[in-house]
C-alpha cells in the first residue's frame, strides 16, 4: 500500500471535496458517497480496498497534483 499514489488535478480534488466523493488510488475510479476522512474503502471497479476520501488522500500523501490520469 505504501507505494500507491495517484496524480490528480487540483480541480479534481476540489470536486471530490465538494461532492463527498473518494478516489481509488489503484485504478483512479471515483467513488460517490465517500466521506473526506474515509480510508480503505472497497473500490467498485477493481475490488481492492484502496478508496480514500479527499482529506485522507492529502494527509497520507497518496495524491500528487498534476494533470488527470484519464
Ligand atoms: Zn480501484
Amino acid at each position: 500500500m505504501a507505494t500507491e499514489f495517484i496524480t490528480v488535478s487540483e480541480d479534481t480534488l476540489r470536486e471530490l471535496e465538494d461532492e463527498e466523493s473518494g478516489i481509488c488510488v489503484l485504478c483512479g475510479e471515483i467513488a460517490a458517497n465517500v466521506e473526506p476522512d474515509a480510508a480503505g474503502y472497497e473500490c467498485c471497479n477493481c475490488g481492492e480496498m484502496t478508496v480514500y476520501g479527499s482529506e485522507e488522500l492529502v494527509i497520507r500523501g497518496l495524491v500528487s497534483f498534476g494533470e488527470d490520469d484519464d
